[in-house]
């Protein structure tokens, strides 16, 4: 059964070297920010997998999940509701120096509120659309472009050159 964590003891898994467990757990991703704008991962809280592997000193980790961000669309401001999968892996090597040292890992207790949170801002789209086509606003009036008649558009603004011309008299 799954059970919420934010601060995970990896030592209770009794893991020896080379053992390894798959973990189906629930995690609290917090609201994130994005170009100004704030989005909520859905469902709360998030199902995930983690995947841990005793290795001789330390841990290899492997965390899974996938999430819908409620917020707006970059384009069109309707709620985007943007698929995100995160797929992360930590690895923690005491002793093999600042690249074999994960953040979220101090001793046996993994930090899985933050890293679950990182792992998202990393695995964000570069825009978050409602859809990949999405059509967005109309720059003239406005209008959600997803929704309007197909081929929507405005008589182009009369080239103030073209006015001049037409203000000459011929006499
Ligand atoms: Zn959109
Ligand atoms: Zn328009």
């Amino acid at each position: 059964m799954a059970s919420k964590v934010d601060i995970f003891d990896l030592g209770r898994l009794g893991l020896t070297s080379g053992e390894g467990r798959r973990l189906d757990l629930e995690v609290a991703v917090d609201p994130l920010e994005f170009g100004g704008e704030r989005y909520a991962a859905v469902p709360r809280p998030v199902p995930a997998i983690m995947d841990v592997a005793r290795t001789t000193a330390g841990y290899s980790l492997r965390l899974r999940y996938a999430v819908r961000l409620s917020g707006p669309c970059t384009r069109c401001l309707a709620d985007a509701g943007a698929p995100v999968a995160v797929d992360a892996r930590e690895l923690d090597q005491p002793g093999g120096g600042e690249e074999l040292s994960s953040p979220y890992l101090h001793g046996d207790e993994l930090d899985l509120h933050a890293w679950a949170r990182e792992a998202l801002v990393l695995a964000l789209p570069t825009q978050i659309l409602c859809r990949d086509d999405c059509l967005g606003l109309c720059a003239v009036c406005g209008e959600d472009l997803n929704a309007a008649e197909p081929g929507h558009s405005h008589e182009a603004p009369p080239d103030s050159r073209w006015a001049k011309l037409g203000d000459l008299r011929l006499d």
